[in-house]
């Protein structure tokens, strides 16, 4: 397929790679000359303009900073730009409304067009490993796969348009609340005496058992290899953390959904990103 790949950035930049390693032909559109630099090394045909990286297409993924930079990219380059028969994935992280605005006008313009956020970091964006959440119609979805299957060890259709995005948020509330959680138990323990690697050996196999505490233990030395090993460098960024966790209180909002841990959890990431925003998220057990 012919593919126009816009927003080439730590994450995009990997993504797009691995379409031309499928196979795929790949027009590759960023406003960061460096990201367009590095795309043609990995094999890219690079476009100074959106609109003319879409030309002639049979696909657009996008996966950019926020909303307001999908709408602006969707309304003034892609939608009545790319042929009509071309397929439309958006990957950026955004909030609900948003997605299903856009994916609503592009369907009116005659398109197919999908919500696809992504769970994995860099690492699994230049790996290939990504798991895509997908919204949008069968119809979409069937055509998306094909795309999405080049860029990911998983895709997961999760209902109609939108359906990615919630997935998205309400899973990384949840991670919030639980990696929060993890670090009191576990600061908890220690304060009262218990060798923390034994609170590890116990609780991983019982009821306390959980992601943040089995599979990225928070604390150095303890339990599983994870960002906290090292500094708490690398890994999901605290900044990324709290920006899908703002998302997921203005969606709970717009629904009247009562989320009072993933609130208090917003509060704590939002005091601790201040200073420590490039810090892996674990990081957040500095605070107790
Ligand atoms: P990034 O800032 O590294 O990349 C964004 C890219 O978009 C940049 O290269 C920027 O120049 C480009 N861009 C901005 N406005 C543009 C425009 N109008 N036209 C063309 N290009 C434009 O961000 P990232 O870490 O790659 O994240 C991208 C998306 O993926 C975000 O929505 C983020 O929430 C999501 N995400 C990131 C991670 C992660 O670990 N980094 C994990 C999961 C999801």
């Amino acid at each position: 397929m012919q593919i126009a790949f816009i927003g080439l950035g730590n994450m995009g930049g990997g993504m797009a790679a691995n379409l031309v390693k499928a196979g795929h032909d790949v027009n590759a559109f960023d406003l960061s000359e460096e990201a367009l630099a590095t795309a043609k090394a990995n094999g890219c045909a690079t476009f100074t303009d959106a609109a003319e990286a879409v030309q002639g297409v049979d696909g657009v993924v996008t996966m950019l900073p926020n909303g307001g930079i999908v709408k602006s990219v969707y309304e003034g380059s892609v939608i009545g730009k790319a042929p009509e028969g071309a397929v439309l994935l958006d990957c950026s992280t955004i909030d609900v409304a948003t997605a299903k605005e856009v994916i609503a006008r592009a369907e009116a313009a005659g398109y197919d067009m999908v919500d696809a956020p992504v769970s994995g970091g860099i690492a699994a964006a230049n790996g290939g490993t990504l798991t895509f959440m997908v919204g949008g119609t069968d119809k979409a979805f069937g055509r998306a796969e094909e795309v999405l299957n080049a860029m990911g060890k998983a895709v997961i259709h999760a209902g109609d348009a939108g359906a990615g995005q919630t997935a998205k948020i309400c899973n990384n509330m949840l991670l919030a609340i639980t990696m929060i959680g993890t670090t009191e138990a576990m600061t908890m323990a220690k304060k009262l005496g218990l060798d923390p690697q034994k609170f590890y050996e116990i609780s991983s196999v019982s009821s306390g058992y959980c992601w943040p505490l089995n599979a990225y233990t928070p604390m150095p030395g303890v339990g599983v290899e994870s960002p906290a090993d090292k500094g708490y460098q690398g890994g999901f960024a605290t900044a990324l953390m709290l920006k899908d966790l703002r998302l997921a209180m203005e969606a709970a909002d717009s629904v009247d959904a009562k989320t009072a841990l993933g609130r208090h959890a917003t509060e704590i990431y939002e005091a601790f990103a201040e200073e420590n925003g490039g810090l892996d998220f674990s990081a957040v057990i500095k605070t107790l």
